[in-house]
C-alpha cells in the first residue's frame, strides 16, 4: 500500500509538469490530477450513484423484479466505451439554423468517432441545446452559434474513445491518460468516458456535466479565461476549472443564471 501510494504521488507530480506546458490544454489536463481517482469509477456501478434519490424515494418497497426497472435508467451510463477506435469521425448534419441573436456567428461542427454508440445527430442536438439555453453564452448578446455540416468553422466538438483522445491530444503534447478531455486549436476533444459517465467532481446529472464541458470549452473559444470561486456557497463559474475542486462554491454548468446575471468569479491566471 505504501509503495503504491508513493508511486501515485510521484506520477501526479510528473503530470503537473506536463500541465504547466500547456494550460489551455489545462482543461484537458485540468482533469488528470483531479481525476486520478477516476479509474475505479468507470464501472457501470458509477452510474447508479447519479440517481440514488430517484430510487430511494421508492426504496420502501423494492420491486419484485429489479432488473427491468434498472435497465431504463442505466441506459445512458452503460453504453460500451471501447478503449480506442478507428480515429475516423461522422459529422453531424446541420440545417443551418442559428441560435442566439448576437452578430458574431460562431460556426461549429459536431463529430463522433466511428464505432461508438453515440449518434452524431443526437450529440449535436444536445450541444446545440446547451448553446441555445437562456443561461448559455448567447445571453451575452454578442455571440450566436450555427451548427454546420461542412465548410469553414470556428470550432469542432469531437466525441472520441479514450485512445483516440489520447492520440489527438498527445500529438499536441497533452497527457490525457485515457481519462480526460482536451482542447487543441479549434478542436474540443471530448472523451467518451466523460461524456457518458460524467466526473466524480461534478455533483449533478450527466446532462449538466455535458453542459459544463460545452460551456467551458466554448467559453475559451470565444475568449473567456479561467475564473475562480467568488465566495462560499456561490455558483461555481462555468469558466472555473471545477474538476480541480470547488473552493466552497456549488457545482454549476452555466455562464448565466435564469435572470440573466453572469455567474462569474475573479480571473485566474
Ligand atoms: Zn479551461
Amino acid at each position: 500500500m505504501l509503495a503504491s501510494g508513493a508511486a501515485v504521488a510521484y506520477w501526479q507530480g510528473g503530470r503537473a509538469d506536463d500541465r504547466a506546458v500547456a494550460d489551455d490544454a489545462g482543461d484537458m489536463l485540468e482533469a488528470p490530477t483531479a481525476e486520478a481517482d477516476v479509474p475505479p469509477a468507470p464501472e457501470p456501478s458509477a452510474d447508479p450513484s447519479e440517481s440514488p434519490s430517484a430510487s430511494s424515494s421508492s426504496s420502501s418497497s423494492p420491486p419484485p423484479s429489479p432488473a427491468p426497472s434498472d435497465s431504463p435508467s442505466a441506459t445512458t451510463g452503460t453504453i460500451d466505451i471501447p478503449a480506442t477506435g478507428p480515429g475516423t469521425f461522422t459529422t453531424a448534419q446541420a440545417d443551418g439554423s442559428v441560435v442566439g441573436t448576437g452578430s458574431r456567428v460562431r460556426r461549429y461542427k459536431v463529430m463522433v468517432e466511428g464505432g461508438i454508440d453515440v449518434s452524431a445527430s443526437a450529440a449535436a442536438a444536445e450541444i446545440s441545446a446547451v448553446l441555445a439555453d437562456r443561461r448559455g453564452w448567447t445571453h451575452d448578446g454578442v455571440n450566436s452559434f450555427q451548427l454546420v455540416g461542412s465548410g469553414s468553422y470556428d470550432f469542432v466538438v469531437k466525441i472520441a474513445t479514450p485512445g483516440t483522445v489520447d492520440r489527438i491530444c498527445g500529438a499536441a503534447g497533452l497527457l490525457t491518460r485515457g481519462e480526460v478531455n482536451c482542447s487543441v486549436g479549434t478542436d474540443v476533444v471530448v472523451n467518451l468516458k466523460r461524456w457518458v459517465l460524467g466526473s466524480p467532481e461534478f455533483d449533478g446529472p450527466i446532462g449538466e456535466y455535458r453542459a459544463l464541458i460545452v460551456n467551458h470549452e466554448v467559453g475559451h473559444r470565444i475568449g473567456h479565461g479561467h475564473e475562480g470561486c467568488p465566495g462560499p456557497g456561490r455558483p461555481a463559474p462555468a469558466m472555473m476549472q471545477q474538476i480541480k475542486g470547488l473552493d466552497g462554491c456549488v457545482a454549476n454548468a452555466w455562464p448565466y443564471d435564469r435572470d440573466g446575471r453572469y455567474l462569474g468569479g475573479p480571473a485566474v491566471p
